[in-house]
C-alpha cells in the first residue's frame, strides 16, 4: 500500500497514474471534497498536524510519500524514527520546506543560488539591500507557494514596511539579490532509493505575476544551457539524497544558470510529461518511491505545451466550457474538480506536436476557452 499525505491534484494525478499498476493509493487529505479524494476510493479524512493520525495512515501503508512540503519536521522525523518508511526521507524534505536551509546547504556545497541572507533584524534586511543594491527580493522562509511569501522590494520604504508587517506576524524571512532573469528554467529528476535516476527534458516556465502559466518543452535554450541545466539538476538531486520526483527550478541569467528552488514531489512545472513523455512524472514518482524500476522520460513528440487553468476573475467554473475546450484538436485537458475561485489552479491542458509554436497556441486557446477568455476573441 502506498500512501500519500494530502489529497489535492498531485495525489489525483498520481493516483490516476498508478491504476494499471494495481498499486493502490491511499490519500490523507482534509475531507471529501479534496481533489484526490473525490477519485480515491482509499481517502482518509484526517489532519496531517496530528501525530497520532498521521502515524495511524502511516502504520497501513508499506511506504509514505507527500504531495506538498507541509508537514511539520518534528513530526516526520518521530514518524521516521519509529520506522515508518518516509519518502523523500526528513533530511531531503528540509530542503523545500525551508528556503533558507535550502540556499545555506546549496551555496555551502557549492551549487550557484542568489546572494543572500538570513533576516533577523531590520537592519539585515535593510542592510542587504544597500549593501547588494535594491531591488531586492525578501522570501518567507516556510509556507510560500504560487508567489505568496515572495516580495520584490524596490527600495528602503518597501523594505520598512514589509520589516514592520512580519516582524508584527513573527514570520521568519530571508533576503536575496533580485537576479536579472532572461528565463526560467525547470528541471526534474526521479530517483529511486539506490540511486538510479532519470531525468525529463528541460522545460521553459513561463510566469505572470509569481504563478506558472505554461510551460514549454523543449525549453528554447542551445543545447549547452539545456546540457549544463540537466546537469546541475541531477547533481543537486544526488547531493540532497532525494527519492521520487524532485523537481528543480532555475533562473536562467545572461550568462548562467542559479537554483531557485526545489520541490521533492510531482511539480506543476513537469505536468506536461502526462501526455509528453513515455512515463508521466507521477507513475515514475510512485514506481521511484515504491522502489520499482524507473519508466522512460523520453519525449512523445518534438514540442510539448501546457497551459494552467487558472479560476477566472468571475469566478464561475471552467467545467461549464469544456465543451468548446474539447473542440480544439489534440488538447487534453485535466481539471481537477477544486471549487473555483480567482486565480487558482483548477487544471491545465496539454498538446503534443512538431511544431513549437503551433503547439502552444493550441494549448493556449483550449486554455482560454476554459477560462471564458477565448469568448471574446
Ligand atoms: P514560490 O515558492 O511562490 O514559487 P519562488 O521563489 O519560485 O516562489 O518565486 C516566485 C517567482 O518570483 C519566481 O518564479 C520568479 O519569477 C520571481 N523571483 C523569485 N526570486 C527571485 C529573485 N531572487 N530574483 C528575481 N525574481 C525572483
Amino acid at each position: 500500500m502506498l500512501g500519500m499525505v494530502g489529497a489535492g491534484q498531485l495525489a489525483r494525478m498520481t493516483h490516476q497514474s498508478v491504476i494499471g499498476l494495481a498499486v493502490q493509493l491511499r490519500v490523507l487529505g482534509g475531507g471529501p471534497i479534496d481533489s484526490a479524494a473525490q477519485v480515491t476510493p482509499d481517502a482518509v479524512v484526517g489532519s496531517w498536524d496530528d501525530l497520532e493520525q498521521l502515524e495511524a495512515f502511516a502504520s497501513g501503508c508499506d511506504v509514505v510519500t507527500f504531495d506538498h512540503e507541509l508537514v511539520d519536521p518534528r513530526l516526520l522525523a518521530t514518524l521516521a524514527e519509529r520506522g515508518h518508511v518516509l519518502r523523500p526521507g526528513p533530511a531531503a524534505q528540509r530542503y523545500a520546506q525551508d528556503k533558507l536551509h535550502q540556499r545555506q546547504q546549496l551555496a555551502a556545497a557549492g551549487f550557484p543560488v542568489p546572494d543572500h541572507r538570513a533576516v533577523t533584524s531590520r537592519d539585515d534586511l535593510l542592510g542587504f539591500g544597500d549593501a547588494v543594491g535594491w531591488p531586492v527580493v525578501a522570501k518567507a522562509v516556510r509556507g510560500g507557494y504560487d508567489g505568496r511569501g515572495v516580495w520584490m522590494l524596490p527600495d528602503a520604504d518597501a523594505a520598512q514596511r514589509l520589516w514592520d508587517e512580519t516582524s508584527a506576524a513573527g514570520s521568519e524571512l530571508l533576503v536575496e539579490e533580485h537576479v536579472p532573469i532572461v528565463r526560467e528554467l525547470a528541471v526534474a529528476v526521479v530517483r529511486r532509493p539506490a540511486g538510479e535516476q532519470r531525468t525529463y527534458a528541460v522545460t521553459e516556465t513561463v510566469q505572470s505575476d509569481g504563478i506558472c502559466v505554461e510551460l514549454v518543452v523543449p525549453a528554447p535554450v542551445p543545447a549547452e544551457v539545456a546540457a549544463e541545466a540537466t546537469a546541475l539538476a541531477e547533481r543537486v538531486v544526488r547531493h540532497i539524497d532525494g527519492v521520487g520526483v524532485v523537481a528543480l527550478e532555475l533562473f536562467q541569467t545572461a550568462d548562467s544558470l542559479v537554483v531557485n528552488e526545489l520541490a521533492l514531489r510531482p511539480h506543476n512545472s513537469v505536468h506536461w510529461t502526462i501526455e509528453g513523455a513515455r512515463t508521466s512524472q507521477f507513475q515514475n514518482h510512485a514506481r521511484a518511491v515504491l522502489d520499482l524500476p524507473l519508466g522512460d522520460t523520453a519525449l512523445t513528440a518534438p514540442a510539448v505545451a501546457t497551459v494552467n487553468v487558472l479560476g477566472p476573475a468571475d469566478g464561475s467554473d471552467p467545467r461549464v466550457r469544456l465543451p468548446a475546450a474539447l473542440e480544439v484538436p489534440g488538447a487534453t485537458v485535466h481539471l481537477y474538480g477544486k471549487a473555483a475561485r480567482p486565480g487558482r489552479k483548477l487544471g491545465h491542458v496539454t498538446t503534443v506536436g512538431d511544431d513549437p509554436t503551433e503547439t502552444r497556441l493550441r494549448a493556449r486557446r483550449a486554455a482560454d476557452l476554459l477560462t471564458g477568455e477565448g469568448d471574446q476573441r
